[in-house]
């Protein structure tokens, strides 16, 4: 029997890229897999035809070997030859490979038969919201979850006290089982015990046989200066527990912190904008400021401080979480221009502006200048 082409199986061209190859198979493999065309001859032909051609197509080596040689590359037992090819192994590889992001299709589970790994509890979040300051100095909090802890009636296992769980005779207590189809084997969880090896007769009655019994939990949680909205906190062991000997899943912990205020936060380094008065940009000043460790600073606002000057408190920022820095904090000034004025007031600008120097408003006279050019020109 003459061998079909690999790229006219599964209808690409010679230049199809790795994803145009993947999506073609995974069509074909769609249409023709044997649990959707039980007993169809013909379809599972058709199916071994496509993963055989996908297998080839899909890895570089292979390709380049059948590009060069055709189906000769594979033949006479040579490397890689499909005479000797297992595809119960790496079949569910391919499976994995194509459908592994398309979430489970209900093929006999060839994505699962993970063993026994399924008896470890599951992980659980918390999300926890703090203060900044707390992410300055560091806090304790106490946090309060629902979770499913160990039977204490069965110790785990499931089994009423005094019965023992049975090893599954479906699987020889593997928790897999191998189904033929035709030239190649599928691996499945076992539909018996649910790919756990062994069946429990007489469940315990406290737990009804699952091997945990749901409860709330409480734990103190310390969380260390330097934290940021997003910081996760893995407590181990915190999690769902496991059965039948399978370890504890873990609590992660996602830090948000709230907005402050008066301080903005961009990673080490704080901000934030200190309004002042004409008078004191004028003549300077000094202010006393906060600082987030919650003290003050008495800063210098030298006369002429223009809107927008900002200044540096170095080492008032934020600490980092395992990196041993502190960041700054950056002031920055505005000039609040008075929006009401006393009648008093006014008289006092109206005189001080019959005062004004081009000398002291050395900017503004400089653009004029610029404009009167300008508009000559
Ligand atoms: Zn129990
Ligand atoms: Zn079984």
């Amino acid at each position: 029997m003459s061998k079909r082409d690999y790229y006219e199986v599964l209808g690409v061209n010679k230049s199809a890229k790795k994803e145009e190859i993947k999506k073609a198979y995974r069509k074909l493999a769609l249409k023709f897999h044997p649990d959707k065309n039980k007993g169809d001859k013909a379809a599972e032909e058709k199916f071994k035809e496509a993963s055989e051609a996908y297998h080839v197509l899909s890895d570089e080596k292979r390709k380049a070997n059948y590009d060069q040689f055709g189906h000769a590359a594979f033949q006479g037992g040579g490397q890689g030859g499909f005479g000797n090819f297992d595809f119960s192994s790496s079949f569910s590889d391919i499976f994995e490979d194509v459908f592994g992001d398309f979430g489970d299709f209900g093929f006999g589970g060839a994505r699962s038969g993970r063993g026994r790994t399924i008896n470890r509890g599951s992980d659980l979040r918390y999300d926890i919201s703090i203060e900044l300051h707390d992410a300055f100095a560091g806090t304790e909090k106490n946090i309060s979850y629902t979770t499913y802890k160990k039977c204490k009636t069965c110790s785990g296992s499931g089994a009423k006290p005094g019965s023992k769980p049975t090893s599954c005779s479906y699987c020889n207590g593997q928790g897999k089982v191998r189904s033929s189809q035709g030239f190649f084997t599928i691996q499945q969880t076992c539909p018996e015990c649910s790919g756990e090896g062994e069946k429990i007769s007489n469940p315990c009655s406290s737990c009804t046989g699952i091997g945990k019994n749901q409860s709330s939990e409480s734990v103190s949680v310390k969380i260390p200066k330097g934290v940021d909205d997003g910081t996760r906190i893995r407590l181990a062991g915190k999690g769902e527990a496991g059965t039948k000997g399978g370890s504890n899943g873990d609590l992660y912990l996602f830090i948000s912190v709230e907005p402050h205020n008066i301080f903005k936060r961009s990673e080490e380094n704080l901000y934030y904008e200190l309004p002042i008065s004409i008078a004191d940009a004028a003549l300077g000043t000094t202010v006393e400021v906060p600082s987030i460790d919650g003290g003050r600073t008495k800063i210098k606002i030298p006369s002429g401080t223009q809107s927008g000057k900002q200044l540096r408190l170095k080492g008032k920022g934020m600490p980092i979480l395992r990196r041993n820095i502190t960041g700054d904090l950056y002031i920055r000034i505005v000039t609040e221009v008075p929006t009401s004025l006393t009648k008093k007031q006014k008289e006092l600008l109206v005189e001080f502006k019959t005062l004004e120097d081009t000398k002291s408003n050395p900017l503004i006279k400089n653009f004029f200048e610029k404009a009167k050019r300008f508009w000559r020109n």
